[in-house]
Formats: structure tokens, C-alpha cells, sequence
């Protein structure tokens, strides 16, 4: 059996855990497993290798930034093997190069392409556990990039897709996915499985215990995931296509305080003008999310909608510099908000779902700045101080508790 097993940031912090790790995947290899582990960067190394590069530069080069961060994978992916040969099992480290991992070129956002699996091979065949750096490619000029924040999580499955893994294993510093975070909610009920769609939902809506393009591409390659803890043996959750436990009306609400909201007030009301604004973000690669126009008035309207937190000073100059050409009177912005998000493929035929998240925030006396809803979720946009009152009340509301 070739197992594929990755291990984030907080499970390698120190060197106890790194020998702990390194014991549970001997483990394995002595089943007579194949063992290929992905490993992130040690604790918190990657945050603080950003803020050693703003301390430099407040607006390091992209492809310097990425030189940078990708040193961190490759510190645990050589101790790891390291512990292992202390341990006299025999191990290799590769980065993404040595593998190599083939990834678009947009620095800080790549998208992995093609993993060449023949050294991966030929040193599994060497009966070695094979330790490879997550977060990391490479791209057409040779050099280094990085899969956006969270990213060991799609390197894995990536490694598990190419390699026709007969399992994926995600261990993280909780026991797998629950109903909302379990450091915000206490009482927040662990999920035995999930489906690939919640589990997107899920992922993309701020529950960071996944990457959210690992979830896609575990989806289209079908390669059926575990979430479970490196610090003790509970089952963890199964994310795969379909689950067979009752559908639950509400599976889990989520929240993502990495948001801001644009508003562009006044512009004229006829054809042409939504597609002005938003292809010039595109044009960016500035990604937008919950988008609301106004009716117009008197020949105007306004258009409000969201970006990431660290797009928002771009996306204000690029506005204000185009104020003419897309016809706006007035550009504002907000920082300090957040998205709750509820989700559930049950919902779809339930009209009083929104109504009920909706009845508990007015309960809390917690106001609503914006909502966008599809077929499995309804966010709503709040005061970032709000976020994690409304995330109990709103758990509570759907008696999502253990
Ligand atoms: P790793 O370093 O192992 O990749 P992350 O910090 O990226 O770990 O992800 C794990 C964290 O995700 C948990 O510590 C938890 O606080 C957070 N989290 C957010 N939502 C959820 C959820 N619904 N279920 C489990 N964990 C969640
Ligand atoms: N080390 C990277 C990060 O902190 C990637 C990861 O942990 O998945 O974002
Ligand atoms: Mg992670």
C-alpha cells in the first residue's frame, strides 16, 4: 500500500515533535507500507519569514518573497529525515525542485501542474520514506513558487493523485473537520465524513483546516481524504464524494475575518459598467467574492463588494485611478469586517434556513452588512468584532453542539 501523509506546521514546531512524527510514519513503513510524507514549515516560520521580508522591503518582489517562504518546508523536510536515520530507518528529503513539482508562474498563488513521479519512485523502490516539501513548486523559468497560504495541504494531494495513493492522510493540531472551528465554538460536534462540496464550501469560506484547492482537487481526482491529529490516535473525519449519514439541513458554519468590503457609489446605470470595474480586477488577478448592486436612481447606482484583506489598498488605487472610466462618483471601503458563513447540502429546499441564522444574529443584536447565498450556504457580512459571538450563536441556533 503507498500512503501519502501530511503533517502541518504545528505538528513539526519543535524537535519532540518532529521525533513523534517521524515514529508514526516508521509505523507505517514497517507495515511494509510505501511512505511519502509532505511536510509545512516548522510552527509559526512561515509568518514570521513575511514579516522578516516586509522588515526589508513593505513590498518585497513576488518572486523574492517566494525564494524566501520556500526555505521553510525545506528546514522540516530535512530535519524530518534527519530524526528518521536517528531512528535507523532509511529516508531522502526532496524540495520541489529535486521532485520536480511543475506549478504555474504566478509567485505566492501558483497553481500546481504536472508532478513528475519518476524519482519519487525509483526511491520508494530503494525502500526509503520519501519526505518532500509542501507549499513549494517550481515554474517554466526554474524558479521556486508557492501554492498561497495553507498550501502543504494541495501538495499532498496532488502527490496522492499522481502516485495513485491508496491513502491520504491530512494530520493537523485537531482531531478533523467539526461544525465551526473548535478553538471558537467549545462545543462544536466533530463530523464523521463530509462530502467534497461541503468540504469546498467549508474550506472556502474560512474553515482554513483545509486548503480549499486541495479539496478541489481531491474531488476531481477522487482521492478520498483523512482529517485526524498527529498528537493522538481518534479517527478524525473522512472527506470523500458521498456520504451516507443522514443530510444534515445545517452542517457547519465557518467564518473569515481575511475580508474587506469596496463600495462604488454613483455610477451611471446602463450597460458596460459592472464589466469595467471587474475586468479591471481581473486584469489584477484581484479576486472578488460577495458582489451586491443597488437599484438605480436618478440614472446612478452603487456596486459594494469584497476582496481579501491584503488586496485592499491595490484594488482602492486602481479604482480611484480609473474613477472616469468606470463613472463612479465616490469610491469607500471597510476594513475591519468578516464573513459567517452556514453551510449545508440540506438547505437548498429550506426557505426557513435564512431566516433562522438571520432570527439569530437579531438575537444578538449583530447587523447585517451584506448576504450572498448558493444552493449549500448563506453568508452574511458583520463587524469583525462580531465574528466569533455570532459563530456560537449561530452554532447554537441550529443546535449544532455536541
Ligand atoms: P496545519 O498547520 O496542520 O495545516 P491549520 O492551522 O492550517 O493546520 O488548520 C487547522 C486549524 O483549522 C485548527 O487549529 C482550527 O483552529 C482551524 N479550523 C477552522 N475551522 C475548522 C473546522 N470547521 N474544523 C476543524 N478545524 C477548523
Ligand atoms: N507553511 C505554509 C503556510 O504557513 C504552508 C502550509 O502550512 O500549508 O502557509
Ligand atoms: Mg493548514
Amino acid at each position: 500500500m503507498l500512503v501519502v501523509k501530511k503533517f502541518g506546521g504545528s505538528s513539526v514546531a519543535d524537535k519532540e515533535r518532529i521525533f513523534n512524527v517521524a515514529k508514526r510514519c516508521i509505523e507505517d513503513y514497517e507495515k511494509g507500507n510505501q511512505v511519502v510524507v509532505v511536510l509545512s514549515a516548522m510552527g509559526k516560520t512561515t509568518d514570521g519569514l513575511i514579516a522578516k521580508a516586509h522588515e526589508i522591503n513593505p513590498n518585497p518582489p513576488k518572486r523574492e518573497l517566494d525564494m524566501l517562504l520556500a526555505t521553510g518546508e525545506q528546514v522540516s523536510v530535512a530535519l524530518m529525515s534527519m530524526a528518521m536515520n536517528a531512528l535507523g530507518v532509511p529516508s531522502v528529503s526532496l524540495n520541489a525542485s529535486q521532485v520536480a513539482m511543475h506549478t504555474s508562474s504566478a509567485y505566492g498563488m501558483a497553481k500546481l501542474k504536472k508532478i513528475d513521479t519518476e524519482r519519487i519512485q525509483h526511491e520508494l523502490e530503494a525502500k526509503k520514506i520519501v519526505i518532500i516539501t509542501g507549499f513549494q513548486g517550481i515554474n517554466k523559468y526554474d524558479d521556486l513558487t508557492t501554492l498561497g497560504r495553507g498550501g502543504s495541504d494541495t501538495t499532498a494531494v496532488a502527490l496522492a493523485a499522481a502516485l495513485h495513493a491508496d491513502a491520504c492522510e491530512i494530520y493537523t493540531d485537531v482531531d478533523g473537520v467539526y461544525t465551526a472551528d473548535p478553538r471558537i465554538v467549545p462545543d462544536a460536534r466533530k463530523l464523521l465524513e463530509v462530502s467534497y462540496d461541503e468540504m469546498l464550501e467549508f474550506a472556502s469560506l474560512g474553515a482554513k483546516v483545509l486548503h480549499n484547492r486541495s479539496v478541489e482537487m481531491a474531488k476531481r481526482y477522487g482521492v478520498q481524504l483523512v482529517v485526524r491529529s498527529s498528537l493522538n490516535r481518534e479517527e478524525g473525519t473522512i472527506v470523500k464524494e458521498e456520504t451516507k449519514l443522514e443530510r444534515m439541513l445545517v452542517s457547519g458554519v465557518a467564518a473569515d475575518k481575511n475580508v474587506a468590503r469596496i463600495s462604488v457609489i454613483g455610477v451611471k446605470n446602463e450597460p458596460g459598467v459592472a464589466f469595467k470595474i471587474f475586468n479591471l480586477l481581473a486584469k489584477h488577478n484581484i479576486n472578488v467574492d460577495i458582489i451586491i448592486q443597488s437599484i438605480g436612481r436618478e440614472e446612478r447606482k452603487d456596486i459594494s463588494f469584497t476582496v481579501a484583506k491584503q488586496d485592499l489598498k491595490e484594488t482602492m488605487d486602481l479604482l480611484n485611478e480609473h474613477k472616469d472610466g468606470i463613472t463612479a462618483q465616490n469610491v469607500t471601503s471597510e476594513e475591519d469586517v468578516a464573513k459567517l458563513s452556514i453551510i449545508g447540502a440540506g438547505m437548498t429546499s429550506n426557505p426557513g434556513v435564512a431566516a433562522k441564522m438571520f432570527e439569530a444574529l437579531y438575537n444578538a443584536n449583530i447587523n447585517i452588512k451584506m448576504i450572498a447565498t448558493s444552493e449549500i450556504r448563506i453568508t452574511v457580512l458583520i463587524h469583525e468584532e462580531d465574528v466569533n459571538r455570532a459563530m456560537r450563536t449561530v452554532h447554537d441556533a441550529f443546535d449544532l453542539a455536541d
